[in-house]
């Protein structure tokens, strides 16, 4: 049976440790704020947010919940930004993604300060990461690297195959197995023979947007199976990329959905929030 990976476990740990640190930069004068930017009424979006202000509460993490109708133009949610820049109290501004079609997300994006961007989108934090000296890292990919280290496997020397090449999740994440001394392969849409690769992977992370994707013979036995997906089976209930009924048995450690990569996400913007605190600080 392989060992589960819990992202809910962990990420309660990461919780408490920040919780801690956002006290003592409390009794040394220091507010740590996080502004969340909503705009329109997509239902995603908006689990998402309530779960990062109730992981704002739980840390003493002062948050700003900013909720805008869908037909906001670029020049409101820019000046909102801007206000957000230049506003002492919060140190980290986060705009939830995906925006209105109208919208340029890249562009919005690019107006966030670069010491604000908890999310690590804008270029400037982007490019950081590729040169390996980064303030923050983008926060699925952070949660994952939490999540295999809590596997035991060490990272160094091991074949690693990321499913995905979404500038969010899978080149980012390829990138941090990389910087972990891994072999790293990236597939998506194009890679020929998958089933070949995967299956030489000792790490294997799926991030590709398709219910119950990977199969058991698409994997190594005693891999480490990271399923980022969020998707819905043919009942419509919650899934990942992964078949998990098939792949368990054959894996070192495996995550499940829910309750593995989603809570380590909100977690790591909680450590980017009190990171960035600490900067303003200084
Ligand atoms: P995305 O932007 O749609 O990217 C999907 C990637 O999968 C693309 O690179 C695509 O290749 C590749 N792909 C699609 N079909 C494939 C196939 N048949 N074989 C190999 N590769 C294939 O998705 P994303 O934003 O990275 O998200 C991926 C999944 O993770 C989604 O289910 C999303 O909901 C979930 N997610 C979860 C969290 C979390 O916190 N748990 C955070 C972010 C995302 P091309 O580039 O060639 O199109």
């Amino acid at each position: 049976m392989a060992k589960i990976l819990s992202g809910k476990t962990v990420s309660a740990r990461v919780k408490e440790e920040l919780k801690a640190e956002v006290a003592e930069l409390q009794k040394n004068g220091k507010t740590t704020g996080l502004a969340v930017v909503l705009v329109g009424d997509d239902p995603a979006s908006k689990v998402y947010v309530r779960n990062k202000e109730k992981a704002c509460e739980e840390t003493g993490i002062y948050s700003e919940m900013h909720r805008l109708p869908e037909n906001t133009t670029e020049e409101e949610l820019l000046a909102l930004v801007d206000r957000l820049n230049a506003d002492d109290k919060i140190d980290g501004i986060l705009v939830q993604l995906p925006l209105p079609k109208h919208l340029d997300d890249s562009v919005i994006i690019n107006n966030i300060r670069p010491d604000k961007d908890v999310d690590a989108f804008h270029p400037v934090n982007v490019g950081k990461i590729m040169i390996g000296d980064y303030d923050f890292l983008p926060c699925t990919p952070a949660g994952i690297m939490e999540l295999i280290h809590e596997s035991g496997v060490d990272v160094d020397g091991k074949e690693c195959v990321v499913i995905g090449r979404s500038n969010i999740v899978g080149k980012p994440m390829s990138m941090l197995l990389l910087h972990e001394n891994g072999t790293v392969t990236t597939c998506h849409s194009h890679t020929k023979n998958l089933k070949k690769i995967t299956s030489r992977a000792d790490i294997l992370v799926a991030a590709v947007g398709i219910a119950k994707f990977v199969k058991g013979d698409m994997v190594k036995p005693g891999a480490v199976v990271i399923d980022v997906g969020m998707d819905r089976d043919e009942n419509g209930k919650l899934c990942g990329d992964v078949d998990f009924e098939e792949v368990e048995p054959l894996a070192h450690a495996i995550t499940p959905v829910p309750g593995g990569v989603g809570p380590m996400t909100v977690a790591m913007l909680m450590r980017n929030t009190v990171t960035a605190s600490k900067k303003h600080m200084k």
